[in-house]
């Protein structure tokens, strides 16, 4: 008779720890799904019987290589790059590459795990996958970060392809990078073909790729907040990091008629108390995405406005947060001072930027809490569409692609909805996400047997 216990969370864990000593961000990503999980397959046998959960939390692969590259002055340094595959079962690999000195396997694991779920969220042909180096392109020069990259996927290559993996961007992989990357890619194979998103314009990316996330970020804020009967026009938001995913959450806040208080980067945040408005975010657009420059320049520029050197802005009083800059980022501390502050929504622009205690406290008060999973699909889901113009030789412009964005993001927000309210009408977006997430991957799982 095969085994249809599930087993409890800690038993599964700990089981999990064992087989990944040290991985700490992997554990903890794989615990806030097995959470809702569990009990969900308690109820489930099939997917308890085929040990769907566990399958799912060891990657198809993970490969692991030398990366050599020489600076500008003749040195040699030596780097390792992963890819992590780890479910094709709706689609091909697919996921960002994410080049920073904090780069771990343990990481890239977990980056991999939520793909799945996230992809899964978007209703598109995508499997998860997440790779990168721990080789960090700030500081670096144009011909240091081009010999890296061509390294890189000097061995990527083979493990990648359009029906096998398509990676895309991440934090310290922005266009210049996926240029680079694409080139190679190009070089070696002989072929022009969809393998990397996130290309510019001329030579087959998507209208609408960079702004994706942000803009999804906010889209599905919306939604949230529409459920609520409330909506945007009017109330605050802190927000943190100073990225794509950021900057393109901030502009469409602006657009929308909040008022945005704070950005920050790696060494500290600004918090404009009169607001950052539309021809001061375009300044910091400038500054982050052109000159490369660091966020405190702002509080020089502009009169009124603090800079907080290594501080994260969650202590300054707002109606809406939006951790968009990495992950845990916002801890339980943090966390209270939101809550302290009466802050209506929470919404995770990062990738698990909420520490696991954080978490805990946002589901169990009473606001709107958004999940990185579900909230900023928005990027990979335009990947997808990426990936749909290139085989169709077609590209689409900017209304389009922007009214599609918003219709996935409201379908994402339905998922999420419908598998996450409970009787008294509140929605916990966290399981709704889990669960929506999980039941799609699963069920093609099952359909394929045991392997
Ligand atoms: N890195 C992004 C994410 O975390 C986008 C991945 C992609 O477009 O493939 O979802």
């Amino acid at each position: 008779m095969a085994n249809t216990d599930v087993p409890d969370l800690d038993t599964f864990l700990e089981g999990l720890r064992k087989r990944n000593p040290g991985q700490e961000e992997f554990a903890q990503a794989v615990g806030e799904v097995a959470e809702d999980i569990l009990p969900f397959i308690a109820d489930n046998e099939n997917y308890q019987e085929a040990e769907i959960l566990r399958r799912l939390a060891e990657p198809d692969r993970v490969v692991s290589f030398r990366v050599c590259w020489e600076d500008d002055d003749g040195n040699i340094h030596v780097e390792r790059g992963w890819r992590v595959q780890n479910n094709n079962a709706i689609g091909p690999y697919k996921g960002g590459l994410r080049f920073s000195e904090s780069v771990t396997e343990s990481v890239l694991k977990f980056l991999a795990f939520e793909q799945t779920f996230k992809n899964s969220l978007t209703g598109l042909p995508m499997g998860g996958g997440k790779g990168g180096s721990n080789f960090n392109p700030k500081g670096k020069s144009d011909r240091e970060v081009m010999r890296f990259c061509q390294s890189f996927m000097t061995e990527l290559y083979r493990h990648i392809g359009p029906s096998v993996d398509v990676p895309a961007g991440d934090i310290g992989v922005g266009s210049r990078e996926i240029g680079y990357l694409f080139g190679q890619y190009k070089r070696i194979t002989g072929r022009w073909e969809g393998v990397l998103t996130g290309k510019a314009l001329e030579y087959g990316g998507s209208r609408l790729r960079t702004e994706a996330t942000g803009y999804g970020v906010v889209y599905f804020l919306r939604e949230m907040l529409k459920n609520a009967d409330e909506e945007l026009d009017g109330k605050t938001a802190v927000v943190s990091g100073s990225g794509n995913v950021a900057l393109y959450a901030a502009q469409k806040l602006i657009d929308c008629g909040a008022k945005v208080l704070t950005l920050s980067d790696s060494d500290g945040f600004v918090h404009d108390p009169d607001g950052i408005d539309a021809e001061k975010l375009d300044w910091v657009m400038k500054l982050k995405l052109e000159r490369r420059g660091r966020i405190s320049e702002y509080a020089d520029e502009f009169d009124g406005a603090e800079y907080h050197e290594g501080n994260a802005p969650w202590h300054v009083d707002c109606d809406i947060a939006l951790p968009c800059a990495t992950q845990n980022e916002l801890d339980d501390d943090a966390a209270k001072a939101l809550l302290d502050n009466d802050v209506m929504a929470v919404v995770e622009g990062a990738n698990m930027p909420s520490t696991r205690d954080a978490a805990k406290r946002f589901r169990k008060s009473d606001i709107l809490f958004g999940p990185a999973k579900a909230a900023n699909a928005g990027g990979v889901a335009v990947s997808g569409l990426e990936m749909t113009q290139n085989s169709q030789r077609m590209s689409w412009e900017c209304d389009k692609l922007d009214d599609m964005l918003t219709q996935l993001m409201a379908e994402i927000h339905e998922k999420c909805r419908s598998d996450g309210e409970s009787d008294d009408g509140a929605v916990d977006y966290v399981r709704g996400a889990n669960i929506a997430g999980f039941r799609k991957v699963a069920d093609a799982m099952l359909d394929f047997g045991v392997m």
